[in-house]
């Protein structure tokens, strides 16, 4: 593990953590500066920085706990809904290069926004652009 990692310290158990799930390849734990009561994030015990980084049977472990957790989480601030989600990579915000999700909490009228909103300006795209793109991503998989 990269020792200067935060979160691969917290897996270690040199720094504490609210911790609310735990297995063999997956932890689970507040943050510590919550958007909202309850705001969970959810990592891998072994380092790996993005989602494409990740071994195909710990993206499911990581996946099967983010299905667990979300409704447990729900319920327990009484939540009316939740973002789920992931800064993956640098440019996208992610400021902990160690992947983790996050359940954020949200309720009716908290002021927050949805998930469209992370991204800059919309791009104009024309149908044969989205033609090319949609077959970039099928021919790069
Ligand atoms: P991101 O921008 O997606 O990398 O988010 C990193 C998150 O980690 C932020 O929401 C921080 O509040 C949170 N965080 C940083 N250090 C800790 C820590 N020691 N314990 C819990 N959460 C942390
Ligand atoms: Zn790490």
């Amino acid at each position: 593990m990269p020792n200067d990692c935060i979160f691969c310290q917290i897996v270690a158990g040199d720094i504490p953590s609210k911790t609310v799930y735990e297995d063999d390849s997956v932890l689970a734990f507040l943050d510590v500066n919550p958007l909202a009561p309850g705001h969970t994030l959810v990592i891998t015990k072994d380092h790996y920085e993005t989602l494409g980084d990740l071994p195909e049977d710990t993206a499911m472990d990581l996946f099967s706990a983010l299905h667990e957790l979300t409704p447990a989480v729900e319920t327990a601030v009484d939540a009316d809904a939740s973002n789920v989600a992931f800064n993956n990579g640098e440019a996208s915000g992610q400021e902990v290069p160690h992947i983790h999700g996050h359940i954020i909490p949200r309720f009716e009228d908290d002021g927050g926004k949805p998930i469209h909103a992370v991204a800059g300006d919309r791009p104009e795209l024309s149908d044969d652009e989205l033609d090319e793109i949609a077959a970039d991503i099928s021919g790069s998989q």
